[in-house]
């Protein structure tokens, strides 16, 4: 099977070509250097992508923004969301601060991207 790509490592946005055989990747074309190829391997196989929120806190007519700490799997989108809808932080909060350590066991931490008060 052949899987089409675009990469979204620079604004090159290279086209690659992605050959997977049997649950692997097998060949990957069309990039322009090693963190196209790697992006192709992770996209195809376990694709993954940062998740960003905002939070309503009570009384406050700003949300807090946050996000993962690093790319989340991609069909687990909805759950994480879920999860983070639940968090209610303790104002005041610093960016950076993490507000909901190893998300769904997945060891990734759902952290503020602004600071609160
Ligand atoms: S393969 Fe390399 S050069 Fe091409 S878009 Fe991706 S990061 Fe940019």
């Amino acid at each position: 099977m052949k899987k089409e790509l675009t990469c979204i490592g620079c604004p090159i946005g290279c086209q690659m070509e992605v050959t997977i055989e049997d649950g692997e990747c097998r060949e990957v074309s069309g990039h322009s250097c090693r963190r196209g190829e790697s992006y192709a391997r992770q996209e195809c196989l376990h694709p993954a992508r940062m998740v960003t929120a905002s939070i309503l806190i009570p009384d406050r007519i700003l949300p807090l923004s946050v996000r993962t700490d690093r790319p989340f799997p991609k069909e687990r989108i909805g759950e994480c969301l879920e999860e983070i809808r639940k968090i209610k932080p303790q104002l005041p909060v610093k960016v950076g601060d993490v507000l909901l350590p190893n998300i769904l066991e997945t060891g990734i931490n759902i952290i503020a991207t602004r600071n609160y008060s």
